[in-house]
């Protein structure tokens, strides 16, 4: 039987950054209390929340007190450590269940569970060694990328090899860590799909959303996706199927490449709500984070239509500089910021963003453009 967890009821959120706090917002308005672990006091997610635990998160009584006073958990963190999840088996009320992160959290994991379900990803090859990398550019070719198996994100623990003499300067990152060899795909665009499922086993897909990466880190996303509605519809019906057949509850992001030939090959999976989503707040009759909060409370899923064109474009710390001025003398006049309320600004790190709306894609984008002509360095 589908438990249903009704208004008033406590929502457990493991990781109190920006996701987690735009969880509270989208469950606050529905009735919800938050509870939230995280091993910095006063992180976003704090202004939002009735109670805080500040414990790591690898602090398995910080994770059985989050448990105890909330009705249901979730998480907007993928790097909790896999024996602790482990030990909270069975205790409290975790929908999703830890098996999503555990997948997600390994690259040769992750890859290996995608293409177990008969979908693509970009070839690759597991490198413990240096004689692993030698053997495996000879198979894989190059240029290709070079990622450490875990703890990477925004091209953090990343080298692209373009020739043979480029494997010198991977020795340090490959004695160190586990990594794998990706092909280097020349993609026509980045694409991603999100996907959520209820514990009552209903599911859905937002819209497509194009993702434009800067120094490997999400820079702008435009939604429709500038791709043929039929391959719009393949990549929504991909995400459904791999959703289906992993099995997971809640939400999850799939980014995927678009190649030269119109394949799609899965580049990453997250299964939280996620940057390229954002969109969805201010875009869609539905946002990611309330999708995601009807699905683990066992309600009925929301309407994902998009209500117009969107881009959503991310302010990060070397951004804020710009932010007094857009704030003060901004001409656009449809744009919606976040601030995520976080302390300390430090180049790269996700401060807020910016989603832009307009009913006509074509103004939308004249819009954009002239945002960067008056913002050059952004
Ligand atoms: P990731 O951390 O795997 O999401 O990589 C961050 C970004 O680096 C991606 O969004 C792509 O823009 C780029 N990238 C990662 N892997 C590849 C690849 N195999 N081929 C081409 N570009 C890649």
């Amino acid at each position: 039987m589908n438990k249903v967890i009704l208004p008033g009821s406590t929502i457990g959120i493991i990781g109190g950054g920006q996701l987690g706090k735009m969880l509270a917002i989208a469950a606050k308005q529905m009735g919800y209390k938050i509870s939230v672990l995280d091993p910095i006091k006063n992180g976003p997610c704090s202004a939002i929340a009735d109670f805080e635990i500040n414990t790591e998160f690898y602090d398995i009584k910080g994770l059985r007190q989050l448990l105890d006073v909330s009705d249901v958990v979730t998480y907007e963190f993928e790097n909790i450590p896999g024996e602790i999840l482990k030990d909270l088996d069975g205790y409290g009320y975790i929908p999703q269940g830890f098996i999503p992160l555990s997948i997600s959290q390994n690259r040769v994991i992750e890859k290996n569970a995608i293409n177990d379900c008969g979908f693509k990803t970009t070839p690759f090859a597991v490198i413990n060694s240096k004689d692993d990398l030698k053997t495996a550019i000879k198979t894989i070719g190059l240029p290709a990328v070079l990622k450490t198996c875990t703890g990477g994100y925004d091209g953090k623990g990343q080298v692209v090899l373009k020739k043979n003499t480029d494997v010198d300067k991977c020795f340090n990152l490959v004695t160190k860590n586990d990594c794998i060899l990706e092909k280097f795909v020349s993609f026509k665009k980045e694409i991603s799909v999100i996907v959520t499922r209820s514990t009552d086993g209903e599911d859905s897909t937002f819209p497509v959303s194009e993702n434009i990466h800067k120094n490997n880190i999400l820079y702008q996303t435009i939604v429709p996706a500038r791709i043929t509605e039929s391959l719009a519809l393949k990549a929504q019906q991909l995400a459904i199927n791999l959703m289906r057949k992993l099995n997971f509850i809640g939400t999850l992001a799939i980014e995927m490449f678009i190649t030269e030939d119109d394949d799609l090959l899965i580049n990453e999976i997250a299964p939280r709500p996620h940057n390229t989503g954002h969109y969805t707040i201010e875009g869609c009759y539905t946002s990611q984070f309330e999708q995601h909060i009807r699905a683990i409370c066992g309600l009925k899923l929301g309407n994902t239509s998009l209500r117009q064109p969107t881009v959503m474009i991310n302010i990060l710390g070397q951004n804020l500089k710009y932010i007094e001025d857009f704030i003060k003398n901004s001409q656009f006049s449809n744009a919606k910021i976040h601030l995520y309320g976080k302390r300390e600004p430090k180049l790269n790190r996700k401060m807020g963003h910016i989603t832009f709306i307009d009913r006509n894609q074509k103004i939308l984008l004249e819009n954009i453009n002239k945002f960067f002509n008056i913002y050059k360095e952004w």
